[in-house]
């Protein structure tokens, strides 16, 4: 593979959700391929995330603070990011919440902010990127679904049905602008290393990784090398997939 390939050099990439987590790797790991990277997100510890990135990578790392789900907000700060790097080439809709309970228990306001942020909120983002990306004959959009979208999960019909209709978005949007050249993909991640993993006490830990052949939880970094492999030319025919990286547990 030539090294040209997995360049991301002259390339613009938003991440929303990307003060922390894995949006933080996402962005880390595209700017280390070579792109001006910005950051959209609630936290104004975006701020400090994008100033990391541009000390460790020497690239150019700008931070938006804003709401995604919501559209006034979110193409504002579109329109901020790119006053500031240029165009949009890249985007990964990576901001997601959960709000986990049996469904007996569960309330409409739990369904309705988790569809909104996970679902609507790339859906808004999407849009705002689009016709650009539509004009210039060139754009990849990466969605951050999750395995529970592909199988369910107890607990969590509101995240699994905001996941899996990702996967509806990806599919449909890949086929809507395939023809201007522009990609939509989705990386589904099973379990990963996060704060909320680390948390787990031993037992619970245990029952989880034994669900996963590869017998580990993941990394934040598996999952940036997932999406910057489909933000590049090596992904130049990919459009419209899934890529799962969840160590089987999807299997
Ligand atoms: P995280 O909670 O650590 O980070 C999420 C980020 O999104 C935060 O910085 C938060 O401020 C931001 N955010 C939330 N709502 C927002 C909004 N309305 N507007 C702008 N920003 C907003 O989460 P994470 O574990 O890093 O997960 C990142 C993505 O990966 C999510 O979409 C999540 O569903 C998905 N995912 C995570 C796992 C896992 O094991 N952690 C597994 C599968 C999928």
């Amino acid at each position: 593979m030539s090294e040209r390939n997995t360049s991301l050099d002259e390339r613009v990439a938003l991440v929303t959700g990307g003060a922390r987590g894995i949006g933080r790797a996402i962005a880390f790991r595209l700017a280390e391929a070579g792109a001006k990277v910005g950051i959209v997100d609630l936290a104004e510890t975006g701020a400090e995330t994008a100033r990391e990135i541009e000390q460790a990578t020497g690239r150019t790392a700008t931070f938006v603070r804003a709401d995604i789900s919501k559209e006034a907000e979110a193409r504002s700060a579109v329109a901020e990011v790119e006053s500031v790097l240029g165009p949009v080439d890249i985007l990964v809709n990576n901001a997601g919440i959960t709000r986990d309970g049996l469904v007996l228990v569960m309330d409409e306001t739990d369904w309705d902010a988790v569809l909104s942020v996970n679902l609507k909120g790339a859906f808004i983002m999407s849009k705002a990127v689009l016709r650009g990306m539509i004009k210039r004959r060139r754009g990849s959009i990466i969605n951050i679904s999750s395995v529970v979208g592909r199988r369910g999960n107890a607990g969590q019909v509101n995240y699994s049905a905001a996941k899996a209709g990702l996967i509806g978005l990806t599919k449909s949007l890949a086929r809507e602008v395939g023809s201007r050249n522009v990609r939509v993909n989705a990386v589904a991640p099973g379990y990963i290393e996060t704060e909320m993993t680390a948390a787990l006490p031993e037992p619970a830990r245990k029952a989880l990784i034994d669900q996963i052949p590869l017998g580990r939880i993941g990394t934040p970094d598996a999952v940036a090398d997932a999406v910057a492999f489909l933000a590049a030319d090596t992904a130049s025919f990919i459009t419209g997939a899934v890529l799962a990286v969840d160590g089987g547990l999807g299997i």
